[in-house]
Parts: structure tokens; sequence; C-alpha cells
């Protein structure tokens, strides 16, 4: 049997792992910023019906531009958001982490330089080295939020082609503020920098957080990427999205592989769209369920984050690892992300957060604060 060390892998590969949380069987799983609540039997009939009926044609190749898809993007961000962009300012694929990759291989590569701010969300630095792009970061303020200031100064300094901001953040549900978009779009205005606000978690976001998406028709270098797979409950479907200008989307256009959205993800993101009602139905109950639990963790006199995601940053711990092992012994895996001594736990249902809250407890008292 030939093993890893025998094949021609590339040098700087070699010994490194593959990206990914552990997938464990455990009764509360609060580790990878899920939407808790299953589709319901009627949407599941429906997916199965597209997902049929998209099936008699599957001898033949999907649309490979999936027009159809991106019109229902861009009308379903007019009805939610109020933002009105073009189908073909609208580009979709497998999951945000697709279109993030192939925005670094459209604008990335060797020479070239990515910008991000510490800490963050721990796939950047992967599409880096997939594509031989530097990866460089600046630190974000004591209370993780980026002040222009600080966004502009780090663009100065690394004069990147491509800046990656997730708002909220991921670990620390930290938004960005529009003055911080506003002044990276500035700073990379002499290098004509692109500026990619991954608003992943967007939809949880407190009333009056502003998103990206109101910033795009005046700056054709900005693009926010959207998922399916957090608000909408469809971590499964695999489908996430950017939105910018149609340069933008011609230029990942280029890179995208040919046919890479099959005609069954197609036919199901778009019935998840029309269901886009029910599906974001859960959105202000997980709102509140992380509002009292950022609460509840401030009264027992833990840091954590101001949160506008689905997850909470919390800490600090003398040892966090003694910590998430012993939550996972009782049943709840958790995250162990984010600057040494935090924990990230996702928001769940009531009953996962009962859970965690008891066990949590029960954890502190064998092993301390
Ligand atoms: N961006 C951020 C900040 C994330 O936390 C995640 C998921 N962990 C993603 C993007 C990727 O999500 P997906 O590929 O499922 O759309």
């Amino acid at each position: 049997m030939t093993g890893l060390d025998e094949l021609p892998l590339r040098e700087d590969l070699r010994g490194q792992e593959p990206y990914g949380a552990p997938q464990l069987d455990v009764p509360f799983r609060l580790n990878t910023n899920e939407n808790p609540y299953p589709p319901s039997a009627s949407l599941v009939a429906d997916i199965g019906r597209a997902a049929a009926a998209a099936s008699t044609d599957l001898n033949r190749y999907p649309d490979r531009e999936a027009w159809a898809l991106r019109q229902d993007l861009a009308t379903y961000l007019a009805k939610r958001e109020g933002v009105h962009v073009d189908a073909a300012q609208v580009w979709a694929a497998n999951g945000s982490n697709e279109v993030m990759h192939q925005l670094f291989l459209a604008f990335g590569g060797p020479g070239r330089t990515a910008l991000g701010f510490a800490p963050t969300y721990s796939m950047y630095p992967e599409y880096c080295r997939d594509t031989f792009t530097a990866w460089v970061t600046a630190p974000r303020a004591p209370d993780f939020t980026l002040p222009p200031e600080v966004a502009r100064e780090a663009v100065r300094r690394h004069q990147p082609t491509l800046v990656v901001v997730p708002s909220p953040n991921n670990p620390t549900g930290t938004s960005l503020a529009p003055e911080t978009v506003l002044a990276l779009l500035d700073a990379t205005h002499d290098d004509g920098g692109v500026v990619v606000v991954d608003e992943a978690y967007a939809e949880f976001r407190r009333p009056g957080t502003p998103s990206a998406l109101s910033l795009l028709a005046d700056h054709p270098r900005l693009v926010v990427i959207r998922t399916m797979s957090k608000a909408f409950a469809m971590a499964g479907g695999r489908l996430g999205y950017l939105v910018g200008s149609t340069a933008v989307v011609d230029a990942v256009r280029i890179v995208r592989l040919p046919y890479h959205l099959s005609a069954v993800a197609q036919a199901v993101a778009r019935t998840a769209i029309a269901h886009a009602d029910e599906l974001l139905a859960s959105v202000d109950a997980l709102r509140e369920e992380r509002d009292a639990l950022v609460t509840w963790l401030r009264r027992r006199d833990f840091d954590v984050a101001d949160s506008d995601a689905n997850f909470v940053l919390f800490g600090r711990f003398a040892d966090r690892h003694a910590v998430w092992e012993r939550l996972l012994a009782r049943g709840v895996l958790i995250r162990e992300t984010g600057p040494d001594g935090w924990l990230r736990v996702s928001v769940g249902t009531p009953e996962e957060m009962a859970a965690f809250r008891r066990s949590l407890v029960a954890v502190l008292e064998e092993v301390g604060p």
C-alpha cells in the first residue's frame, strides 16, 4: 500500500490536516453554527418533488450559469433586505466556502496578498494556501471590533488585492460598522483591491445593525457573501452566493469549474428559497435564545463577546480544553476556537441551551473557573 509520504504531494501540503470540526454523534451538537430546526415534512416533500423533476433531465448537464436560481436569489434579497440587484450581479456555488475559493482563485495568486483581521474565520488562510496567496492579519481591538483607522492602516501597510472580513465575524460574532467597510474601500482604492464582506450570519444580526448590501450600489469593488447554511437552515443543501458588480461575477466565472452546481442542487435551493418565510421563521427565536444566553453567561461573570450571529464566544478559562472535554463527556459538543481561553457555542433549541447551561455549571464545579 502506498502511504501519503510516497506520493508527490505538494511540499507545502505535507503534514497538513483536512479542515473540519469534529462530527460526533452526541445528543447536543453546538459546534458548527447550524440552525437546529430541520425542514418541515411538507418542505421535505416539496424538495423531493423538485429533485425528482430535475432528475428527468439528468442525462444533460445543468444550466452552468444557474440563471433561474440567481434570479430567485435576487428576488429574495429585494424582498428580505430591500436591496435591488440584477441576477447578473449574483453568483452561486456549493456553499459560500466554494464562492470564496473562487474569489481567491480569481483575485489572489502568487505575489498577491489577502488581508484579514484576527481572530477571524479559519478557512481564509486555507484559501490562501490553495491559491498561493500570502495571508496577513492585523489584530482587532480588545472587544473584537474593527475600528476604521485600524482597517485603513493595515491596508496601507500590506497593500492587499483581497480583503476578507466576516460580518458578523466568526468566531467572535462581531458586526462590522459601515464606516469600516467604507474605510477599507477607500484605502484599497489606489491598488484596486477587492473588499469581501462575508455575511454568512447576517440574518441573525441585532435590529439596527446595517448590512454591507446597502453599500453595493456605489462600490463595484465590494463583494457581499451570503449562504443558505445558517439562518436558512439548509447547511446540507450546500448553497452559498455572492452579490457584487457584474465585473466581479465575470471574474469568478472564469475560474469556476464547468457545471459546478448540479441540477439537483439548483432545484433544491430554488425550492428552499420559495419557502424562505418558513425556513427563516426560526431566526427570531434563535436571536432571543442568543441574547438570553449572553445575559446568562454575563451574570455568571464570564467574558462574553457581543454577538450578532447564532453563536457566542465566551471565556476565559485557564484550561479551555479541559472544559470542552468535560462538556463533551456530558454529550454537549461545542467548539474550541478563538483566542486562547475562549470557547464558542452555537445557539440551539431551548432544550439544547438548557442542557448546555446545566452541563457548564456542573463542569465548572469540577474544574473551577
Ligand atoms: N463564512 C463564515 C464566516 C463561516 O463561519 C462559514 C461556516 N462555518 C462559512 C463562511 C461557510 O459556510 P457555507 O460554505 O456552508 O456557506
